[in-house]
């Protein structure tokens, strides 16, 4: 167990023994399909050198990063799996992709046709995935132009097709008709693969919330990210599996200062007492990546109970209302996500009290917050 740094107190506790039971339940609903355990922005903020070794202790055989400089990383820190670039394939790095034996995702017909005269010119063989745009609208090869691309991806002799996947819209819709559409797309176009003779031996479709609600997306792979962390992509889901947070925000109270009536705190003056009040200043803003947008509106714990944000999240402090905790002191622990005694803040509510959504809530967390990973 690593412990919290010394100094400023304000870091994330990373539970590895949550991570884990949420990596088995993906299994779980994974079935006979493989595993690639989604780490792309440092793990959705919960450092993913960290996350990928424990995973891989834990069986994990498959990675994937957003980029490339993600991927490089995870093999400096001893990940052996496979690792693929899922955001983003760019001939200028064929050299690094070799190197360090990461498949990239391949997108449009230009990139694997670059891609192609580099592996040759190297005399090398690159495996790939490819990608279909099935409704996403991001990237990917279009189905209903199938007649131009296929056929060069047939071609291909120093490429070696390995997979195919897709990417959905909205499978955290609780109407999956688009879901579904999605799904009977990619079919078709697995079907066209195998008659021109195409056989990938990975087929992915699912994030967490297919991996959770549509087992007939499974295929051979799945790509849970979300729901490692302990986070379901949508309420509704909860009754279906039982995820475990893993991160948890915590500070302490730098300075506490009981204030007259009529006080303003912080810039710009939003906020003004009514009572006497006890004002805590914490040593977290929003360059830590606790959002502005809590300002007036988030809360924090103390003492197991909680304290409303009060005035404007500043760029390195945050004002909290103690005055109903009265025994409240400088130096006492504060949750800004996770548990303290009873009471919970889950990344979830973070995120609609900011207008957003736990992924980004998580990946906001910036590099100057230190990771403390926890080994039961
Ligand atoms: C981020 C990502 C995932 C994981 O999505 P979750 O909703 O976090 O499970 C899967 N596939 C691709 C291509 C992604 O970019």
């Amino acid at each position: 167990m690593s412990s919290p740094p010394a100094g400023r107190p304000t870091f994330c506790e990373i539970d590895s023994g949550a991570l884990l039971w949420n990596f088995s339940k993906a299994r779980e609903k994974a079935g006979r399909a493989r595993v690639l355990a989604v780490v792309k922005a440092d793990a959705y903020g919960h450092g993913a050198c960290a996350v990928a070794r424990e995973l891989e202790k834990a069986g994990c055989d498959a990675f994937g990063t957003a980029t490339l400089e993600e991927a490089i990383a995870l093999r400096r820190a001893g990940v052996g799996g496979a690792i693929f670039v899922l955001a983003g394939a760019y001939p200028e790095q064929i050299v690094e992709m070799l190197e360090h034996r990461l498949t990239p995702v391949v997108h449009d017909l230009e990139t694997l046709e670059r891609l192609e005269k580099l592996a040759r010119e190297r005399d090398r063989q690159l495996a790939f995935h490819l990608k279909i745009d099935t409704g996403m609208g991001r990237l990917g090869f279009l189905p209903r132009l199938i007649e131009t691309w296929l056929p060069r991806v047939a071609g291909l002799e120093r490429l070696r097709l390995e997979g195919v996947l897709s990417h959905f819209s909205h499978a955290d819709d609780v109407v999956q008709d688009y879901t579904r559409g999605q799904l009977e797309l990619f079919r078709e176009v697995l079907r066209r693969l195998e008659r021109a003779g195409v056989r990938p031996r990975w087929v992915h479709l699912a994030n967490s919330a297919a991996v959770i609600t549509l087992p007939e997306a499974h295929f051979t792979m799945v790509r849970p990210g979300l729901m490692l962390y302990g986070i379901h992509p949508a309420p509704e889901m909860r009754p279906r599996v039982e995820l475990r947070p893993v991160l948890s925000w915590k500070t302490r109270i730098l300075q506490l200062k009981e204030v007259p009536p009529e006080t303003s705190i912080s810039y710009g003056r939003t906020f003004v007492t009514r009572r006497r009040s006890r004002i805590a200043t914490l040593p977290v803003g929003y360059a830590d990546g606790y959002s502005r947008l809590l300002s007036n509106r988030g809360q924090v714990l103390v003492r197991g109970r909680r304290a409303p944000v009060v005035g404007a999240v500043c760029m390195d402090l945050t004002m909290v209302d103690v005055t109903d905790i009265p025994d409240a002191g400088t130096g006492d622990e504060v949750v800004l996500i996770g548990r303290q005694g009873e009471e919970t803040i889950s990344a979830e509510e973070v995120a609609s009290w900011a207008h957003t959504i736990p992924y980004e809530v998580l990946t906001s967390i910036s590099a100057r917050v230190p990771r403390v990973f926890r080994v039961p």
